[in-house]
């Protein structure tokens, strides 16, 4: 049974062709620092959107927000569960090819670790994965734009199983003004925008 389980494609794996795609394929990854990661990228696809990402027991937990990251507390901002990715996929910039799945630039928004922050009333640490059965998680972030207290709730908003809520939690990290997700464009691991990335694969061609 373990055998069948570990040769059966992962949906990331199932909706790509690894030939085509210059995104890193299998879902193995390995990790050395301490610290969980997190990463938020922006993707150029059908639709613009924001891809949140925690590592969560060796994969990238995902969720594709719409509207980005708000750092105002009163705002609620969609969050759509989508299939785990690979740890590698944390560092993936580049063009996804026309007619491939999600096909479109896509940049390192923003990146950094993270910190669960939840605890039974008795004040034992409830783990990320119980937090995601759960459907409520809650942590601290420590990227580059996006700093303090975040949660996920799964609201199931419309009815539908896939859709959470992130919001930004009260404290240091909280301002209604700054408004990263339209004013900070640029990928924090190489200053390239999502068209600086789109016409450097044209120019590849
Ligand atoms: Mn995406």
């Amino acid at each position: 049974m373990s055998k069948q389980r570990s040769d059966a494609k992962s949906a990331y794996e199932s909706k790509r062709n690894f030939e085509r795609t210059p995104e890193p394929s299998g879902m193995a990854g390995r990790r050395t620092s301490k610290a969980p990661i997190f990463v938020i990228q922006q993707h150029d696809a059908t639709t613009l959107h924001f891809d949140f990402r925690l590592e969560i027991d060796g994969k990238l937990a995902s969720w594709a927000v719409p509207k980005g990251p708000s750092t105002d507390p009163r705002e609620k901002r969609l969050a759509v569960r989508v299939e785990d990715h690979p740890l590698a996929y944390a560092s993936f910039e580049g063009c996804i090819p026309e007619g491939e799945y999600g096909a479109g630039p896509v940049i390192v928004w923003d990146q950094g670790t993270y910190e669960n922050l939840r605890r039974r009333e008795a004040g034992a640490a409830v783990s990320m994965r119980e937090s995601l059965e759960d459907g409520r998680v809650e942590i601290w972030l420590e990227g580059e734009k996006i700093r303090g207290g975040y949660a996920l709730i799964h609201s199931r908003l419309g009815g539908k199983e896939r859709n959470w809520l992130l919001i930004k939690m009260k404290d240091e990290g909280s301002d209604a003004r700054r408004k990263p997700a339209k004013t900070e464009p640029q990928s924090v691991r190489t200053g390239r925008t999502l068209e600086d990335v789109r016409r450097a694969s044209r120019h590849h061609r």
